[in-house]
């Protein structure tokens, strides 16, 4: 985790002249993005109309499509093109058991610690000298380091008891674990195989913040990756690479990222290494994603605690043996965070500000809107037409309201790549104009290319560089 309150990240606004380049720290940019995600509905307080509550976010129409692309890339990326993982969805509450024999209910905790004078709480691993308050100041007011177990705990059915005990799982992995077996035995896997699970986790965190950093409702996307355990540090560092090249693909830039292996004292429970791949964000480097070596500490213990025996036979050295375990495992909330802030761009056009989220084609909401150039009742109905022709094949949107130059703006804000404009000179030569969103470049199509055009420009890596600006 970075220090809190450290500016290290500059922005550069682009203007065409030297003298309109400003750079803004960390948190400038930090407020920028989130003012943005609320002006657009993307990202916004959760139970707003209440006062919100703390830690908690909504995804609005085109944050909740952003972030299904974020999740559907990953799971493209993991098994959509490959042979050697399946896919799984868990169920969210499990048997109370599995967390006693996965080590959560003893070991998943945090060391808290309230300041006696201004009543406020901290994880003691986040400060530096806990000789004094870090939110007061006052010195020697913080209470000794408490361990606080971070799952949610609930009753099943309408006894509170402690026999209807359970939790709200804090980590999709045990999910994988505890179903292995039959996955490996219905899609007739053999190691090295992986199975994938997107889904929610629940963490009492002691200070959420930070925007959808840190939350105490988030997602997870995890792969748990079974290998034989002489080839397991191998597999270990392809995933770190591997892992690292998917940020870059979709667009982060590289000096954002970095890859931290962590101490020996830092590690996990069930960890015998373990390295972040970290982010630069606003106010310092914080964890996008975890890759660990979870040797065989999950089969083992849910075999003693099961009974049921989770070993492999390998039919080859005719001996029975525990997998071990590689583990990717990324926060779907933080990664969208992360492609959100990397894109984040303004830029001066014509003496006016533009605000551009450049996000890469596949993670934009919306892939292309059509926009008539006015309301004028001989434009409307055919670029309507246009966009319900491109909606069943790509996210389209239809926007007949305001200026043509603020629709432009709007669309630039939530990253679509692509606008297409239906003129009076359309009527005539059955043509449409594409806009390209990062060189404002104009291109001329005739609508019955128009589609394949698009489809062309989506999958290809052409952002109108090469076109003139009209
Ligand atoms: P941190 O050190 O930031 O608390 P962690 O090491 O406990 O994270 P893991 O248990 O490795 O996190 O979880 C895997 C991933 O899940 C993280 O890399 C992150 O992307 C995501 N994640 C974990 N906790 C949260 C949270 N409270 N809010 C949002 N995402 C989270």
């Amino acid at each position: 985790m970075a220090e809190a309150g450290k500016l290290d990240r500059v922005i550069v606004i682009k203007g065409p002249e030297e003298s309109e380049r400003l750079e803004v720290t960390g948190e400038d940019l930090m407020e920028r993005v989130v003012s943005l995600a609320k002006r657009r509905g993307i990202i916004f307080q959760s139970s707003e109309i209440y006062g919100g509550l703390r830690s908690s976010w909504d995804y609005g129409h085109y944050g909740v499509l952003f972030k299904n692309n974020v999740k559907s890339q990953w799971w493209h990326s993991m098994v959509t093109v490959r042979d050697d993982i399946v896919g799984l969805d868990a169920a969210i509450i499990m048997s109370p058991k599995v967390w006693e024999a996965s080590g959560h209910l003893e070991s998943f905790t945090d060391p808290l610690v309230d300041c006696r004078e201004c009543k406020q709480r901290f994880r003691a691993d986040q400060i530096k000298d806990l000789s004094r308050c870090p939110s007061c100041g006052a010195r020697g007011s913080l209470t000794e380091a408490r361990q606080f177990n971070l799952m949610f705990k609930t009753y099943l059915g309408p006894v509170e008891d402690e026999a209807s005990v359970a939790y709200l799982r804090p980590e999709t992995a045990q999910g994988i674990f505890v179903d292995y077996e039959l996955v490996m035995e219905t899609t007739r896997k053999k190691p090295p195989f992986g199975i994938a699970q997107i889904g929610k986790a629940f963490r009492n965190e002691i200070t959420p913040g930070n925007f959808t950093y840190r939350t105490r409702e988030f997602e997870q996307m995890e792969l748990e990756y079974f290998v034989k355990p002489e080839e397991a540090s191998q597999w270990f560092d392809y995933w770190v690479e591997e892992r690292l090249r998917w940020y870059k693909s979709l667009g982060i830039a590289e000096q954002h990222l970095r890859t931290r292996p962590h101490e020996q004292d830092e590690l996990s429970h069930y960890s015998v290494a373990t390295t972040d791949i970290e982010y630069l964000f606003p106010w310092g480097w914080g964890e996008l994603e975890g890759i660990a070596n979870r040797t065989d500490f999950d089969l083992k213990q849910h075999s003693k605690h099961s009974g049921r025996d989770l070993r492999y036979f390998d039919q080859e050295r005719g001996e029975k043996y525990f997998l071990w375990v590689i583990e990717p495992s990324a926060g779907a909330d933080r990664a969208t965070l992360a492609f959100m802030i990397d894109a984040y761009r303004e830029e001066k056009v014509r003496g006016e500000r533009r605000v551009v989220l450049g996000l890469d084609k596949r993670l934009a909401p919306v892939k292309v809107a059509v926009l008539p150039l006015s309301k004028n009742p001989d434009l409307a109905p055919s670029a309507k037409e246009i966009a319900a022709r491109l909606r069943p094949h790509m996210s389209t949107e239809y926007d007949e309201t305001g200026s043509i130059g603020r629709r432009y703006r709007r669309q630039d804000e939530i990253g679509t790549p692509y606008c297409v404009t239906f003129d009076f000179d359309s009527l005539n030569d059955r043509a449409v104009t594409i806009r390209y969103r990062d060189s404002m470049a104009q291109e001329r199509v005739p609508i019955e290319m128009l589609k394949a055009r698009l489809e062309a420009l989506l999958a290809g890596s052409d952002n109108g560089s090469e076109l003139e600006e009209l």
